[in-house]
């Protein structure tokens, strides 16, 4: 081995979801996670890191990979597998064993007064997943102010856009296919029942508050 290479951090990891691979059981299978983590989200790291080599991204951060291979909406090749790394790092984190119930806090307030109840918020959010075509995510999200329901096809994720996500669900196919075979709406129920991280969801909401607040300070 070589002893003089020296230590670098490496910008590209897999990161592994807050939780073991079984956590998530019954609703999503310790084998869907192996898969969907394992093989999937693995891959576009993989991919991500052989297509960066020698090129001017090699070297930043995700984030910031992101947006430069977005290119002002003609996306370059590396896009699609840059923001599939992000989307699943998010989309791991907006779950958690025991998931599902109610927001509270701050969270709750907005969503009672831009959509009267979380049921009707979430039945808007169901709509945004079933109806994105092919593959895709569905995006609760902090916009001016206000709790918004977005969807984005292939790997399209809100960094290239204007609002802040709170919560996604993956509607590939490979998201729930193993469990739920052609069943995207018992999946996305049951991520609405049993998944979600209304936690997560509000920690990144006051994140967005206090990072709002602080632009309109400048
Ligand atoms: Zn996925």
């Amino acid at each position: 081995m070589a002893s003089s290479t020296p230590a670098v951090a490496a910008p590209l990891v897999l990161n592994p979801p807050p939780y073991s691979l079984d956590a998530l059981e019954p609703y999503m299978s310790k084998t869907t996670l192996e898969f969907h983590w394992g093989k999937h989200h693995r891959a576009y790291v993989d991919n991500l890191k052989k297509q960066i080599a020698g090129t001017e991204l090699n070297g930043l951060g995700l984030e910031e990979i992101i947006v430069k291979s977005y290119n002002g909406g003609s996306p370059l090749p590396s896009f699609n597998n840059a923001a599939q790394v992000w989307n699943h790092d998010f989309f791991w984190s907006s779950m958690k064993p025991g998931g599902g119930g109610q927001p509270v806090g701050a969270l709750l307030e907005l969503i009672e007064r831009d959509f009267d109840s979380v049921d009707a918020l979430m039945d808007e959010f169901k709509q945004a997943a079933l109806t994105q075509f092919g593959s895709g995510w569905a995006w609760l999200g902090y916009k001016n102010g206000k709790i918004v329901v977005e969807k984005t096809p292939n790997a399209v994720n809100p960094l290239v856009f204007d609002y802040d996500p709170l919560v996604v669900v993956d509607v590939w196919e490979h998201a729930y296919y193993l469990d739920y075979q052609n069943r995207r709406p018992d999946f996305v129920s049951t991520f609405i029942d049993k998944l979600i991280s209304w936690d997560a969801a509000s920690e990144r909401l006051d994140k967005a508050i206090s990072a709002a607040a602080s632009k309109s300070a400048l």
